[in-house]
């Protein structure tokens, strides 16, 4: 089995490698390569550089807008970042929520959502965890009950990282306590009114 890059891959490494090296703000892969702490802008900055070239959804296919690259070169722009200093891209967007709301949402929020999430423009944070409902998800409580066009939501999140940049979060809620606990939960996409509530106080933004 031959394990080499093809020349057309090499290629693609190459020019991989000249643009993130001419794209990458300098003050940005200090901090990678010296370990500092990244702001919110930091992270953006570089959200939103990626995004106007269209490879912040670096894993989405093309007909959602992304570069529809194979796993080799996703692989390889995974690793020019890495050795140019590139922050990881925070993956709640662009990583999680995005190919959930491809592959289940209806084309209003695709149209709604994705754009905002391939520029980089709107962040997003992860709404699973809750104290006491960890490895085991399925004992969540964070309940959700329709009223009219919207949801009145009541329960405690915690561990969302980074949410204190959150303009949107996705979480999972109790909308029903019929069946096995495994049922009834379902994935409510959420306002920064409400992400924000989970802001850490240690955490200015
Ligand atoms: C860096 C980081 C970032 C995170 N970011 C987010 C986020 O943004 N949003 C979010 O929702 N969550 C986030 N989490 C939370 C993470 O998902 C929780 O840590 C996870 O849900 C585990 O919950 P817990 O810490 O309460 O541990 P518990 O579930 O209470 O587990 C405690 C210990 O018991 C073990 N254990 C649990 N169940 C069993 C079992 N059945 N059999 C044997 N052993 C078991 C576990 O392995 C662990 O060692 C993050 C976690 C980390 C580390």
């Amino acid at each position: 089995m031959d394990l080499a890059f093809t020349p057309e891959e090499e290629k693609f490494r190459a020019d991989i490698r000249a643009w993130v090296r001419a794209n990458l703000p300098e003050k940005i892969s200090h901090k990678v390569h010296n370990a500092l702490r990244l702001t919110r802008d930091d992270q953006q900055d570089w959200a939103k550089i990626l995004g106007k070239k269209g490879w912040l959804g670096y894993g989405w296919a093309s007909e959602f807008g992304g570069p529809g690259w194979n796993a080799v070169q996703k692989h390889l722009f995974e690793e020019e970042c890495a050795l140019a200093g590139a922050p990881r891209i925070v993956p709640f967007g662009p990583v999680m929520v995005a190919p959930v709301i491809m592959a289940f949402g209806s084309p209003e929020q695709q149209k709604r959502h994705l754009p905002g999430i391939g520029s980089g423009e709107v962040w997003w944070s992860q709404g699973y965890s809750e104290p006491g409902s960890g490895s085991d998800l399925a004992s969540l409580k964070c309940k959700a009950e329709r009223n009219g066009d919207h949801y009145i939501v009541n329960g405690q999140k915690t561990w969302t990282t980074l949410g204190q940049y959150g303009d949107w979060i996705f979480c999972l809620v109790r909308t029903s306590t019929d069946g096995k606990p495994q049922t009834g939960i379902s994935f409510l996409l959420t306002r920064h009114e409400i992400a924000r509530r989970f802001r850490a106080p240690d955490q200015a933004a």
